[in-house]
């Protein structure tokens, strides 16, 4: 290895084993969010665009991508030449498209659920598509074609009629080729050139150019994360969120039968995110010589990587901590609920069924994150900072709605209307009473 000592990119060490709760606790915690501050921040972005529309988006694009529009949106059919992109590249986004599109086509709900809950009183549940999404793909430090893809599809598939795609432009005004192909794929009625909280409320509130949306998608840094916040708490843009975001996660567990090369490379492609990202490796029983092993390709995958800068900040950040067994892993990896957890384990296929709380799951040494990122069909839009004890990843579910109808017979209402009429009583809900037994006098 050709640098210092010194230089050595490491993680911290802790040991499941004789710690008190409240270290266990300690070792659970992500770093506070701080949203008050931020949602105080965006708040003038968010009502500047509210109240001046176009105007203050064109202005505000200005200031914060350095781009001179003359207009923001970009409707249908898409100019060729803002779609040209590498035939490689193109082929790799076809492959990613069809493995997505075909895990989440399956996702979509069947006919509708009709259960008779009693002789002449059916119930049923169908489910219809969110009329118009807006998808927030980000594009301050890098392209993302990918978040376009794992948000377009699922709208796609679902049916939604209206979809708003939005991204901040590039300095000379332009969308990258690669975002404008998917855009192009999966069916973008608009595509947005804007970013931050103003996109957010352009999409949220609606602009003169900027078709209102009923519910926006999609991960960014902490001004898109507040603005969401925001206009979801706003009953005038009547809007909602698919979930709240944070730094992206990885727990990965590893035990003796792990490939220490493997590992370090799963804990890096997360390291390279960004500077706040979480990295967190449970160690399965290892012997201090393979921990010393996945601790040196950590340090020397690290230094040949171009964001090696990143790195450098996350991974010091990143905590090793020792379990006994794979049940106690699993157990700690539970009550951390990642985004993404990774399993080098030994017959990692039989310790899924012990997952109580993750995003995503990685089984196996030759199922690296990366797949799930980009192509193999699951969606990378996942619950972090723990919300994956109660939210699901982005879904093709999260882009429709479910209606329930129900219809009753004469004889149904004969059965049931007496119940009915009772519990109403008991609340003192007369007209609720009455609704039924003015139905029932008529059939008698
Ligand atoms: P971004 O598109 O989220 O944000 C860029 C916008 O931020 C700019 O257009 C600007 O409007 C706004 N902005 C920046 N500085 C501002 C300021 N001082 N005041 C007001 N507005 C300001 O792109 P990004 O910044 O590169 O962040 C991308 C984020 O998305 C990262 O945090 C990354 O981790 C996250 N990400 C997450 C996933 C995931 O699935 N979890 C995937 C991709 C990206």
């Amino acid at each position: 290895s050709c640098h210092k000592a010194d230089d050595r990119i490491r993680m911290r060490m802790s040991d499941l084993a004789g710690i008190t709760s409240e270290q266990r606790a300690q070792l659970l915690k992500r770093p506070v969010l701080k949203s008050d501050e931020m949602i105080a921040k965006v708040k003038p972005i968010v009502d500047d665009v509210r109240a001046r529309g176009d105007a203050a988006l064109l202005e505000l694009t200005a200031k914060f991508d350095k781009a001179q529009l003359t207009s923001a949106v970009v409707f249908p059919p898409f100019a060729p030449e803002t779609m040209q992109i590498d035939p490689d590249v193109q082929a790799a986004i076809d492959q990613a498209y069809l493995n997505i599109r075909k895990f989440h086509e399956a996702q979509v709900a069947q006919d509708a659920l009709v259960v008779e809950t009693m002789p002449g009183v059916v119930c049923s549940r169908f489910a219809r598509p969110i009329g118009r999404v807006g998808l927030y793909v980000p594009g301050g430090t890098a392209i993302l074609p990918s978040t376009a893809l794992m948000l377009g599809i699922p709208a796609q598939v679902a049916g939604c009629k209206e979809i708003v795609l939005a991204t901040p432009p590039r300095p000379d005004g332009s969308i990258s080729p690669e975002v404008m192909y998917v855009a192009h794929r999966v069916g973008a009625s608009a595509v947005l050139k804007a970013g931050g909280a103003q996109a957010v409320a352009a999409m949220a509130y609606g602009t003169e150019t900027v078709p209102k949306v009923d519910k926006i998608f999609g991960p960014g840094n902490q001004w898109v994360t507040a603005a969401k916040m925001l206009v979801q708490n706003d009953t005038d843009a009547l809007v909602s969120i698919d979930m709240p975001a944070g730094p992206s996660e990885v727990l990965v567990i590893a035990d003796h039968t792990a490939n220490p090369a493997f590992v370090a490379a799963d804990l890096l492609s997360q390291a390279e995110h960004g500077v706040d990202s979480q990295v967190v490796l449970v160690a399965v029983s290892l012997t201090p010589e393979k921990l010393a092993e996945i601790e040196q390709e950590v340090d020397a995958q690290a230094h040949a990587l171009s964001r090696v800068d990143i790195v450098r900040q996350s991974i010091p950040k990143s905590i090793v901590v020792k379990a006994s067994s794979a049940q106690e892993a699993i157990a700690f990896s539970n009550d951390y609920a990642p985004e993404h957890l990774i399993l080098h384990l030994e017959n990692a296929p039989k310790h899924v069924a012990s997952v109580e709380n993750a995003g995503s799951v990685f089984v196996g040494p030759f199922t690296p994150e990366s797949c799930g990122d980009y192509a193999s069909g699951t969606n990378h839009t996942l619950p972090t900072n723990g919300y994956a004890r109660q939210f699901s990843g982005v879904n093709t579910l999260s882009f429709q709605k479910h209606i329930t109808s129900q219809q009753i017979t004469p004889e149904g209402l004969k059965k049931l209307g007496p119940v009915v009429a009772t519990l109403a009583d008991c609340e003192g809900l007369q007209a609720h009473a009455n609704a039924v037994r003015i139905r029932l006098r008529a059939n008698e």
